[in-house]
């Protein structure tokens, strides 16, 4: 990593948020890494966290990832799951990972992380959530529902043709076949062989 320099990391990360700063971290930490650690990386949050451009969320990750460590990340994704679903409120991301890892039975802690992370990248996104494909969408607290876009665009041509008004949409998550539909979705999600 040295010997690619900071110019050298810049140009194979420049796609990436922050690359000025990261680029100037990794060389930092990489020279560390060699003259304090023998070339390792430690295994100490402690130890970490006096590395530039590591902070609590970051050791979290690596202590979970390198080292098995049941450690539960608070990123931007995580903390906006945890908030909406109730799972574990908080109003920083470390009261929020507190909870979290009171909460998350042990033979769970290891993925949490990584399936909290899923979930707000893919699912419940930051402004617009998939509350009509969502697998906890009739345990979620979380109101209003974003309705299906597919259904609202029926309902909207169907009320065109017909000169009809259109209803308001029913919230998924609120109809009386949602949480039935929900169930359905997790039950198919935990058939063995079924990736994430
Ligand atoms: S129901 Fe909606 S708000 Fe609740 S977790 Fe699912 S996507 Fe997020």
């Amino acid at each position: 990593m040295l010997e690619l320099g900071e110019e050298g990391v810049r140009e194979k990360i420049k796609t990436i948020g922050l690359f000025n700063a990261k680029a100037k971290n990794v060389i930092a930490l990489s020279r560390i890494l060699i003259e304090q650690h023998g070339g390792e990386v430690p295994a100490s949050r402690e130890a970490l966290q006096t590395l530039p451009g590591v902070g609590r969320k970051t050791a979290s990750v690596v202590m979970n990832e390198a080292f098995g460590e049941p450690t539960i990340a608070v990123d931007t994704h995580v903390f906006r799951v945890a908030n909406r679903t109730g799972l574990a409120p908080g109003k920083t991301p470390d009261a929020v990972e507190k909870k979290l890892e009171a909460i998350v039975p042990e033979r769970w802690k290891k993925g949490a992380h990584h399936w909290l992370i899923l979930h707000g990248r893919y699912t419940c996104l930051a402004r617009k959530p998939r509350c009509w494909s969502c697998v906890i969408a009739d345990i979620c607290p979380f109101r209003p529902k974003t309705p299906d876009p597919e259904e609202e665009a029926r309902l909207a041509a169907e009320a065109k043709a017909s000169g009809r008004r259109l209803a308001p949409p029913k919230p998924a998550g609120t109809t009386k076949a949602a949480p039935a539909r929900a169930a359905s979705k997790r039950a198919a999600a935990k058939k063995p062989g079924r990736s994430r």
